[in-house]
């Protein structure tokens, strides 16, 4: 029998094909896992950025989760762009409804492009509702300042926010140090359920294919959580699958090419 854990992302859909359930669907196929996609928003994107987004109705991002629910065992489940408060409401009460198993939550908020892919508004939702609900939250600094309200200047701060999601809820946290000033590693802050914490660095990679990063990240714990492994073991994991996929970024388009990973 061919039978594979199975997984889903909920977030949005890139026309570009480099981020959103686009590379999602990569990452976790790569992983060995099968991945189902609730989707929240279409963009019409590019490599250059994102030139206008749609979100899905409520209505049938309730259906899409009933339709999983019904059929499929999702073990493991991640969100990435959410669009605006009433739709990361409709998600976290469809967390709350379903078991999907543990969730990662990338907290998406702004494209490298500038375009706002969750409204200002919608910050406090996914703070007060889906931070509760997550495994796993994995915060970039400028998402991290959003939901903890304060600057993040240095690695003592990354700490101290570090905790501060843990307090509102989260049970396991990376704070991902990636748009950090440190020219030559790039580090994360990890901070797990059991009170542990530790650093994962990597030096840092001259390229411009970086698009997609943050989505490919969060997928492949995603994958790894899906499978039966520990937090620790798939965040370890991620960190060198997302490396990895940097290094061998490929050039499409005329801007920020997507992070690639062959098989
Ligand atoms: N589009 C979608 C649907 C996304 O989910 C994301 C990031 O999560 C982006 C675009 C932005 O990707 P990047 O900032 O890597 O360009």
């Amino acid at each position: 029998m061919n039978s594979y854990p199975q997984a889903a992302t909920i977030a949005g859909i890139d026309s570009g094909g480099g981020a959103g359930v686009n590379a999602d669907v990569k990452t976790m196929q790569e992983r060995h896992v099968f991945s189902a996609t609730i989707i929240v928003a279409v963009t019409a994107q590019n490599t250059l950025g994102v030139q206008d987004f749609e979100p899905v109705s409520i209505k049938l991002i309730n259906e899409q989760f009933k339709s999983l629910a019904d059929d499929l065992n999702i073990r493991a489940c991640k969100t990435g762009m959410l669009a605006d408060a009433a739709h990361v409401h409709a998600v976290a009460q469809n967390l709350q409804r379903y078991d999907f198993g543990p969730y990662t939550l990338d907290p998406v908020m702004v494209a490298k492009g500038g375009a706002h892919l969750l409204s200002d508004d919608a910050i406090a939702t996914v703070r007060d509702e889906l931070i509760p609900l997550a495994t796993v939250v994995t915060p970039n600094l400028p998402e991290t300042e959003a939901l903890t309200g304060g600057k993040i200047e240095s690695e003592a701060d990354m700490q101290a926010a570090g905790h501060t999601l843990q307090q509102l809820g989260a049970k396991n946290v990376v704070v991902k140090g990636g748009h950090g000033a440190n020219s030559q590693t790039s580090s994360d802050f990890v901070l797990l359920e059991n009170g542990r914490s530790f650093w994962l660095s990597t030096p840092r990679i001259a390229t411009k294919n970086t698009h997609g990063t943050g989505d490919t990240f969060a997928s492949c714990i995603t994958a790894e959580l899906a499978k039966g492994k520990s937090v620790e073991a798939a965040i370890r994991l991620a960190k060198a699958f997302i490396q990895a996929a940097i290094a061998d970024g490929i050039d499409v388009g005329h801007g920020h090419g997507p992070t690639n990973h062959w098989a």
